[in-house]
């Protein structure tokens, strides 16, 4: 037998057909219990490839490979096939049906918007209630756009299927997806926690906090290896956990066996579990809120707000993070936000806050703070904000806030700017005209000079076309012009020519160096015209001649 190894992409390719055909893929069943009352509410489909040569197949190495090669869909709905036989099975011979999570990839419904129409068909053909499944989506089931998923969740919830957000907090933006996709259940995966559970911070005096709407969500913790984690969870309200700790995912009729051995017991969703948050809780360092807090949402701060005093009230440690520097949390709780920003900044930022509070809905403002530590000194940072209200209670507001340090794409740039305002002055002075040209939407803004001699305005749409209108760029060379803005827009990076320009026809070195953006596409390009002396009305050099 071959050393085992994993497939490459290619032999994935090739060998899922006869994978599928011959067991090679199948299923596996991995419990989740109530660490509360020892009964299993349900369990986890898992995908497993064993190949007859090379041995068994991580998930985490063939299912980006399947996605790639555009083959996941039948992947994930052959083991929505197999998840519907076996509650079939557990149907006819008197087993409990318990819910089973079928993992939904986010490539199962970009290509093929049929998703929700194949696993329906499918679920028919076995008759199986759909109170018996539940699709587990992931935060990345959003990138390119919440249009899709949303209408795939709406779709499903109308069937009435449960819909679970697996690994919540992986993303970069956690709370803006539970606010944006109705799920019903969150997966929290305790390998994602960075620091030790339980953690610090959280010792500020409580208040009213109607945070808890984005928390009314039950939620199971996965990955749980250890009695400490799952105490630690059942401490803080969350009972429902899937790990190693229970026990591994399973084979067919191992899962069968096993969970004879268990009582089922039905999962809330909604409400129920976490019905009874009080605001305490969330300053409390040992509850649900605080660990969702400080793990699984993005660099975020609780500010209260009133009569123009801003505090900080609570920051996870992403947020200091964020700012760098190596501040410490004590030092950010210990003065307002707006200490650290100039005038016109905390001016701006007190705007943001009530725009909004009057329109309840996520406003963004951008700042710039002077941060001192120790070990780096004094240092300018520049944050993006996002505020939203999440409760008031007479004249005092609380805010979550989240925070992204911009420094860097800032002074990027500010430096182009710069370097844009040189290279014009230094065109004034070098008897050159000069302009810039957006590759993308054909708009070009030229140099004063341009404008007080030439009369131009100051933006041009659909450049080159009212230059040669104008006969600026007379007739015999616009077909050569128009030529060059199509070579910018496939990549050139520098073009150099001598042109005629006006009616005196006057040789002019016209030109142009592209700049490209991170993605490699070009997207603006300088030109430049400076009269050249020397050369005739053909454009060749002029032979010297003693006169
Ligand atoms: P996932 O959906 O987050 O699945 C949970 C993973 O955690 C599984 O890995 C499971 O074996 C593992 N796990 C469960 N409890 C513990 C624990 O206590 N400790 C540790 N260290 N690991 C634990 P697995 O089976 O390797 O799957 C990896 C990923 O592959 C899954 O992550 C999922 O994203 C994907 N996947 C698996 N099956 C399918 C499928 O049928 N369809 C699709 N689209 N993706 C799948
Ligand atoms: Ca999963
Ligand atoms: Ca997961």
């Amino acid at each position: 037998m071959a050393d085992k190894r994993k497939l490459t992409s290619d032999e994935i390719r090739e060998r899922f057909q006869e994978a599928l055909n011959g067991g090679h893929i199948y299923v596996c069943y991995q419990p989740q219990i109530n660490h509360m009352t020892g009964r299993m509410t349900g369990a986890e489909a898992l995908m497993r490839w064993d190949d007859p040569e090379y041995g068994p197949q991580n998930p985490a190495d063939f299912i980006p490979c399947l996605e790639e090669a555009d083959l996941i869909l039948r992947a994930d709905l052959f083991v929505f096939r197999e998840v519907c036989s076996l509650l079939s099975y557990c149907r006819d011979s008197g087993h409990a049906m318990v819910p089973i999570s079928v993992n939904m990839s986010r490539y199962d419904i970009y290509n093929n918007h049929r998703y929700v129409e194949e696993i329906e068909k499918i679920r028919h053909e076995y008759g199986i209630p759909v109170s018996c499944l539940r699709i587990e989506i992931t935060e990345g089931s959003a990138i390119g756009g919440l249009e899709l998923i949303t209408s795939v969740l709406d779709k499903m919830h109308e069937i009435g299927y449960i819909v679970e957000m697996d690994d919540f907090g992986s993303g970069y933006s956690s709370l803006n997806i539970l606010k944006d996709l109705d799920v019903d259940i969150i997966k929290l995966d305790m390998r994602f926690l960075d620091g030790e559970i339980g953690g610090r911070g959280g010792t500020i005096i409580s208040s009213m906090v109607q945070m808890t709407k984005w928390l009314q969500t039950p939620v199971i913790a996965e990955g749980v290896e250890t009695p400490e984690q799952a105490d630690y969870m059942r401490s803080i309200g969350c009972y429902n956990v899937q790990g190693f700790l229970y026990s591994k995912p399973l084979i067919k009729e191992e899962f069968l066996k096993q969970s004879e051995k268990y009582d089922f017991e039905p999962q809330n969703t909604r409400a129920g579990l976490l019905d009874d948050i009080d605001a305490g809780k969330f300053w409390n360092p040992d509850s649900m809120e605080t660990l969702l807090f400080n793990n699984f949402v993005g660099p975020a701060a609780i500010y209260s707000y009133e009569n123009g005093k801003i505090e900080m009230l609570k920051v996870n440690r992403k947020y200091v993070n964020e700012i760098g520097m190596n501040v410490n949390e004590d030092i950010l709780l210990t003065k307002s936000p707006v200490d650290s920003m100039n005038e016109r900044d905390r001016a701006a930022y007190e705007e943001t806050l009530k725009k909004a509070i009057e329109s309840g809905e996520e406003e963004e403002c951008e700042t710039w703070h002077e941060v001192s530590s120790k070990c780096c000194g004094d240092d300018m940072v520049c944050i993006r904000s996002s505020l939203r209200l999440i409760g008031s209670a007479g004249e005092q507001y609380l805010f979550f806030v989240g925070i992204r340090n911009i420094t860097a794409e800032k002074i990027r740039f500010d430096s182009l700017v710069e370097s844009e305002k040189k290279f014009r002055m230094a065109s004034e002075q070098n008897n050159t005209f000069a302009w810039e040209y957006e590759i993308q939407t054909k708009r070009m803004r030229p140099c004063a000079r341009c404008m007080r001699e030439l009369g131009l305005p100051a933006l041009l749409e659909n450049y080159p076309e009212p230059v040669i209108e104008s006969g600026l760029f007379p007739a015999e060379i616009a077909d050569k012009y128009r030529e060059w803005h199509r070579r910018l827009a496939e990549g050139e990076k520098q073009l150099a020519g001598i042109m005629p320009l006006t009616e005196d026809r006057i040789p002019f070195m016209v030109r142009y160096t592209t700049e490209f953006d991170e993605n490699g596409r070009p997207y603006k390009a300088y030109g430049s015209a400076t009269e050249v002396r020397g050369y005739d009305m053909n454009w060749q050099k002029k032979t010297v001649t003693a006169e």
